[in-house]
């Protein structure tokens, strides 16, 4: 890893204000910037860490019209904030957040801790977020590593090595570059220049306001900092689904309240090695795990959808139920909207849903 902080650490007065002078021309109009309150911008962090801002954004704006307080949060039941999660991904992103809000009822008087130490005990808050919610809500001098940032900095100091290394010098050199009386806006300005200016594959240096401090743009090549890692094939997951349906109701069943997905909604469905005999086959699991007789009737689609780890493609067929189940929960067909259910199980339940 190159190390060559020495040059702009001199600058860094420079540094600072060039940066701040640029966000309050070109800060990004975020519905979270609206005011300081710590349970909005903890909200939001927590949606922006594995979603990208304008997918966020609607979210966001039904979330805290649905849960305006984080006593209406901590009162909310689970299922009522997955279903307003639904669509976003990272369901334990929704729990985390609810258990977390019931800690700071218990605990901390329903106020938002403003220690780190306080804040990094609460479910789903690591460091990044911690130091986002300290510098933006309460105003301290708290670093902030994220994605943005961290693409920033590695090319202004041209640092260079495997990206779980090269953080342990990321996190200090963040902290020691912070101006004190505007900790907040510092974050939020490096943040943006990330997102805006300092691209990852075509950086606009030329509209940059850090490019005369910039050891990647002064070394011609700032694109190879920091270093990619590679990224892994991802495997592809094949299954079969029934929508089982008996006088107006439909067969479901629930996923375990922790790991992916927990607590979601779900249509029946098996992995399958090969697509022969599927309906023989989904009639003998549907007999076997859910304790009911059905006859398969015909295919409804085939519906795909991309996590982080696999893709998953269903191939779903409508199915008839011949008596009851002893496993699963029949739920009417009208009231499909009411539960959380996965991007992919709501695009199947639509097909069925009387318009
Ligand atoms: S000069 Fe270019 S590489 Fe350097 S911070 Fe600005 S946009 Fe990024």
């Amino acid at each position: 890893m190159a190390i060559s902080k020495d040059l702009l650490l001199l600058n860094k007065e420079k540094f600072q204000t060039k940066l701040l002078q640029w966000f309050q021309k070109n800060k990004r109009d975020l519905p979270w910037r609206k005011n300081r309150d710590p349970y909005a911008i903890w909200v939001s962090e927590i949606m922006l860490q594995q979603t990208q801002v304008n997918t966020v954004i609607p979210y966001y704006n039904h979330f805290l019209k649905t849960f305006p307080t984080i006593r209406d949060l901590t009162k909310a039941n689970l299922s009522k904030v997955l279903t307003v999660w639904e669509g976003l991904g990272y369901y334990s992103r929704a729990r985390n957040l609810h258990q977390a809000s019931r800690i700071i009822a218990n605990h901390f008087k329903g106020k938002i801790p403003e220690t780190p130490k306080d804040l990094l005990s609460l479910p789903g808050i690591g460091r990044y977020t911690a130091g986002a919610i300290l510098s933006i809500a309460y105003n301290k001098v708290t670093p902030i590593l994220d994605g943005n940032v961290k693409r920033v900095l590695s090319r202004l100091f041209v640092v260079s090595g495997h990206p779980k290394k090269t953080e342990e010098f990321l996190w200090p050199l963040s902290e020691s570059l912070i101006p004190k009386g505007s900790p907040g806006a510092f974050n939020q300005a490096l943040m943006d220049l990330g997102s805006m200016i300092c691209t990852p594959k075509i950086p606009n240096c030329l509209s940059c306001p850090l490019k005369n401090l910039c050891q990647g743009y002064l070394s011609g090549k700032p694109e190879s900092y920091p270093l990619r890692s590679v990224k892994k094939k991802v495997p592809h997951i094949e299954a079969i689904a029934a929508v089982i349906q008996k006088d107006g109701k439909v067969l479901l069943r629930q996923r375990p309240p922790r790991g992916l997905l927990g607590g979601l909604w779900e249509f029946p469905h098996w992995k399958i090695e090969e697509k022969r005999r599927l309906r023989l086959r989904l009639r003998n699991y549907i007999k076997k795990e859910m304790g009911v007789n059905v006859e398969v009737k015909e295919p409804i689609g085939t519906f795909h959808q991309t996590y982080s780890h696999f893709k998953l493609t269903l191939h779903v067929f409508k199915c008839d139920a011949i008596d009851g189940s002893r496993k699963g929960k029949w739920i009417p067909i009208k009231n499909l909207s009411l539960l959380p259910l996965s991007s992919i199980h709501r695009k199947i339940a639509k097909t069925i849903i009387p318009k």
